[in-house]
């Protein structure tokens, strides 16, 4: 992979991983204290809102540049 900033071809591979959505921990203490009807549903729902994402980028040895793969 050649540095689209300074063209040398010194560029490495790396990976970050990226969590989004609300922590189920909060969630899991709401739920500790609320444990029926409707409030259960919502529950269900927090477990499912956070999602981790893995990108790939290229970081240059010479520049320091990142950018994507
Ligand atoms: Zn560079």
């Amino acid at each position: 992979m050649i540095c689209p900033r300074c063209k040398a071809d010194s560029c490495q591979l790396i990976s970050e991983m990226e969590t989004s959505g609300k922590p189920y921990s909060i969630c899991k203490g709401l739920c500790g204290g609320l444990t029926f009807g409707k409030i259960g549903l919502l529950c269900g729902f927090c477990g499912e809102g956070q999602t981790t994402k893995t990108k790939n980028y290229w970081v240059c040895h010479n520049c320091g540049h990142k950018f994507k793969a």
